[in-house]
């Protein structure tokens, strides 16, 4: 029998399950003995440890935080420090600052970054890229990029832990971990245990 993943005390990690990549982000939770569980309204933050943003449409899920209430409740959480992972549309909901973005679109400006949208251009709508990942051991990390973001600045709390032909597109700020890309499509665990660690540390 496989040995079962080292058990997490039920970290409650909750998913924001508006739009996008959600059961893939909690199946990588549960694989690794955390307890995902999803975010769609006020009251499913009161509990929750830590959370992830998934990746889907930055706008489309801007709007759905608004129309939910989650708005307030939810910046509130992030600037009182919530650790939260963000992928692809979810690194730019968690950025200071957007560009090529929609004008009623909202960031919570959790991570000190400034990103842009689509910023690998339609030649490259979609790819792979093998990263090597500061901290993570075991060799390159699999990044699967849907009309990712890249980070094109960053505050100087902000730690770069990956970049594709010189664009940063995995940053670390406190507890924090933002990427442009999807560590939920892929088999690879290690980004989520990295988010995990971070949320056992803080
Ligand atoms: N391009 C999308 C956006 O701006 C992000 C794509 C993704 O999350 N895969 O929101």
């Amino acid at each position: 029998m496989a040995a079962a993943p080292e058990p997490r005390g039920g970290v409650k990690v909750g998913v924001l399950a508006l739009q996008g990549a959600v059961g893939e982000h909690r199946a990588a939770l549960a694989a690794l003995g955390a307890a995902p569980a999803e975010v769609r309204r006020p009251a499913d933050l009161a509990d929750v440890d830590a959370l992830v943003v998934p990746g889907g449409e930055s706008t489309t899920i801007s709007k759905l935080i608004d129309s939910s209430g989650l708005r307030v409740p939810l910046g509130e959480r992030l600037a009182a420090g919530l650790p939260v992972l963000g992928t692809c549309a979810g690194m730019i909901l968690l950025a200071r600052d957007v560009l090529d973005g929609r004008t009623d679109q909202r960031s919570f400006g959790r991570v000190d970054v400034t990103v842009r949208r689509n910023a690998f251009g339609r030649q490259a709508d979609s790819f792979e890229a093998d990263l090597d990942v500061t901290g993570v051991e075991g060799g390159p990390f699999p990044g699967v990029f849907i009309r990712a973001p890249a980070i094109e600045a960053a505050g100087p709390d902000v730690e770069v832990l990956a970049s594709v032909s010189g664009r940063p597109v995995l940053a670390r700020e406190g507890s924090a971990l933002v990427a442009s890309f999807h560590p939920e499509l892929t088999d690879d665990l290690r980004l989520h245990q990295l988010f995990l660690s971070i949320v056992e540390e803080s």
